[in-house]
């Protein structure tokens, strides 16, 4: 396996390995890589001839506020990992290079990047779809992968890729859990032994869900209220939002009915964490 730091250098590769008829996957993630990571790139590892993974701390996504400083960065754990998963080329660009001074272009996909995260995280998704759309620019896959985890992302990402004519075929990938339902993610790292076990409401909120409405509720305020009731439960935890809506243009629904998708951000102390399921009735 390869690291490779330069985006010439990857640019290269890509092409190279394209006129020898290789198919290209391709995994972007932002390191401190656990196991949700790794079965994004088994997948690509077995889809196509050649995977790149871009680790990569997209400061354009973080606010002022968030935590791009403190975000985990574990270069020599990863590399490990991605080797083990199949990878053949880890793309670990430089900010400095991907963001040069006087970078100026950025990509908004409107109406699905103010809502649900968006709204509480208003520049968060233009960093991702900017940074997304240059990955692309410079890696040229044939399928990127991506995880339902981030739900809203994976909408952004598709809409960008149809709207925008990019050749790249995006697969969304199910969620990964620990034993007790809690989505792996890489700030888990950030909770106390407390909070660890707090976190799991999350997943228990999202069951609920899914119980209520397997049993035949059908309004989703009403499966939102017991969500909170069943969350709110818990000290120390704070909900940030739980909505029910279309998965593919994330327009709240009223009555629930058809595929729906039911997120949430919740607080675990000072922790934000987002998971969500998917509903078919
Ligand atoms: P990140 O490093 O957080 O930007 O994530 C990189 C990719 O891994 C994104 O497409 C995420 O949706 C995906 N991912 C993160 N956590 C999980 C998980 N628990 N299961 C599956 N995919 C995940």
């Amino acid at each position: 396996m390869k690291i490779i730091r330069s985006i010439k250098q990857m640019s290269d590769f890509s092409r190279k390995a394209k006129l020898r008829g290789r198919s290209l996957g391709f995994v972007p993630t932002m390191g401190a890589l656990h196991q949700g990571h790794l079965s994004l790139i088994k997948k690509s590892a077995a889809e196509n001839d050649v995977t790149a993974v871009s680790i990569f701390v997209n400061p354009l996504q973080f606010s002022a506020r968030e935590d791009f400083k403190r975000y985990p960065r574990r270069l020599k754990g990863d590399v490990v990992l991605c080797a083990a998963a199949g990878a053949d080329i880890i793309f670990y660009p430089e900010a400095g290079k991907m963001y040069p001074k006087g970078y100026r272009t950025y990509v908004c996909v409107e109406g699905l990047s103010d809502v649900l995260c968006g709204k509480f995280r208003p520049a968060h998704f233009k960093g991702v779809a900017t940074i997304v759309a240059k990955l692309f620019n410079v890696v040229n896959p044939d399928i990127a992968y991506f995880g339902r985890k981030d739900a809203q992302q994976a909408v952004i990402i598709k809409k960008m890729v149809r709207n925008l004519n990019m050749p790249f075929k995006i697969r969304v990938m199910p969620t990964l859990r620990d034993k007790d339902g809690l989505a792996l993610s890489s700030r888990n790292i950030y909770l106390n032994p407390r909070e660890r076990k707090d976190a799991a409401i999350l997943y228990a909120a999202l069951a609920k869900a899914k119980e209520l409405i397997e049993r035949g509720s059908r309004s989703s305020c009403d499966v939102i209220k017991k969500m909170r009731q069943l969350i709110n439960k818990k000290k120390n935890v704070r909900i940030q939002y739980i909505s029910i809506v279309d998965p593919e243009n994330l327009i709240p629904v009223n009555r629930i009915k058809g595929k729906v998708l039911i997120a949430l951000a919740v607080y675990i102390g000072k922790i934000r964490l987002i998971d969500n399921i998917i509903i078919n009735v």
